[in-house]
């Protein structure tokens, strides 16, 4: 049985005081003797502050994104040891942002996937296609390249230690979700291609969905039978909506 797990991308937004009113309400909110993990990912200035604020209440904290390398000269880079010291126990790697925004290959996203679990972190490892890639039929095969990077460099056993999120890059900010049926699709063949290299593996990894999750359309995907919970953004700075997510997750 695996647990469903649901966490809140933030992004580059809030504030020192904006993030403690987030986490106080979500605190509040937040369904009490649910199954489902909770996952908060603030910008790296925050983590620490918001860690302690989360201190004991089961919510976990992850960061956005880590440096490949272990440490030295790299002027603006935050590395896993950093993160792990502040608290961190997961971490986003490949999100399409930083795919599309700032150039991240595949060959680098798996290097960051080494670096994060090289520390004990748990790595999220973000794939998706873009509105282009899925109308030209390629949806599959880019998941796939993006997953065979990872698996390339670090074999399957590594997912047993690792998550993995299904984000369509047309579904993540524009309010256009995939329908349950999409989204399984792919979770499918994600889990296929895991289990075809190790049965348990591919039984036990979690595959999350991302791309405008509300309340409203979260319970129809987490329905899903390969779909273990979601990756939220915009929905995870509104403390009930969010919390009305974890609640549709189990
Ligand atoms: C994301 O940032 O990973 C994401 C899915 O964003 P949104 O929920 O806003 O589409």
């Amino acid at each position: 049985m695996r647990q469903p797990l649901v966490a809140g991308n933030w992004k580059m937004h809030g504030s020192r005081a904006e993030n403690a009113n987030l986490v106080t309400a979500l605190l509040d909110l937040l369904p009490a003797g649910k199954h489902a993990e909770i996952l908060v990912c603030p910008p790296f200035p925050y983590l620490l502050e918001t860690g302690r604020q989360l201190k004991d209440s089961g919510v976990q904290l992850g960061a956005q994104s880590v440096c490949a390398e272990a440490q030295g000269a790299f002027t603006g880079e935050v590395s896993a040891a950093m993160l792990k010291d502040v608290g961190c126990r997961y971490v986003l790697v490949g999100h399409s942002e930083r795919r599309q925004l700032y150039g991240e290959s595949d060959a680098l996203v798996a290097r960051k996937f080494v670096a994060a679990q090289s520390q004990g972190l748990v790595p999220v490892l973000c794939v998706g296609e873009t509105l282009d890639e899925r109308e030209g039929n390629q949806t599959l095969q880019v998941v796939s390249r993006q997953l065979e990077a990872v698996l390339s460099v670090s074999g399957v056993r590594s997912l047993a230690r690792a998550v993995i999120a299904y984000e369509p890059v047309w579904a993540i900010g524009t309010g256009r979700t995939a329908s349950g049926e999409q989204a399984q699709e792919v979770h499918a063949m994600i889990r296929a291609r895991v289990a075809a290299l190790d049965a348990t593996i591919g039984g036990s990894v979690r595959i999350l969905y991302g791309g405008s999750v509300k309340a409203s359309n979260a319970q129809e995907l987490f329905a899903m039978p390969d779909i273990d919970g979601g990756l939220v953004g915009g929905a995870s700075l509104k403390a009930d909506e969010f919390a009305r997510i974890c609640a549709g997750a189990g």
